[in-house]
């Protein structure tokens, strides 16, 4: 398959990798935003948060994916927080279809987003 985090994930693309484990991994963005901004993705192809069922192993993966977040901000000490995105679909802005979560830090966030 065709898919640029796939590639990542199986290292056929290098990627600065700051988390691994059995179901994910994390790299920091090509394209930062933010002083510090990770992708974490499952090593599974999903294409985006629309196509996760109702499944348990679908809603662990999810929280699996959460919990990395949590692990890599405190990794990061981003003890004054941070944001976590998930776009989904073109309304949602998503130019990659492997699902990720964006987790941004260093710097205060504007709200609304654009
Ligand atoms: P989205 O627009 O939510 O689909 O996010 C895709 C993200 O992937 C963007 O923030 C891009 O900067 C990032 N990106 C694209 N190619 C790479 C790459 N080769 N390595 C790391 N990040 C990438
Ligand atoms: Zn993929």
């Amino acid at each position: 398959m065709d898919c640029l985090f796939c590639k990542i994930v199986s290292g056929s693309i290098p990627a600065k990798k700051v988390f691994e484990d059995e179901h994910a991994i994390a790299f920091r963005d090509i394209h930062p935003q933010a002083p510090v901004h990770m992708l974490v993705v499952p090593r599974r192809h999903v294409a985006s948060l629309a196509e996760v069922g109702d499944s348990e192993g679908e809603v662990a993966l999810l929280g699996h994916l959460l919990s990395a977040v949590a692990e890599i901000a405190r990794a990061e000490k981003l003890a004054e927080g941070y944001r976590t995105v998930i776009n989904t679909g073109a309304d949602g802005g998503q130019t990659v279809n492997h699902l990720h979560l964006h987790l941004l830090g260093g710097r205060s966030m504007a709200w609304p987003p654009g």
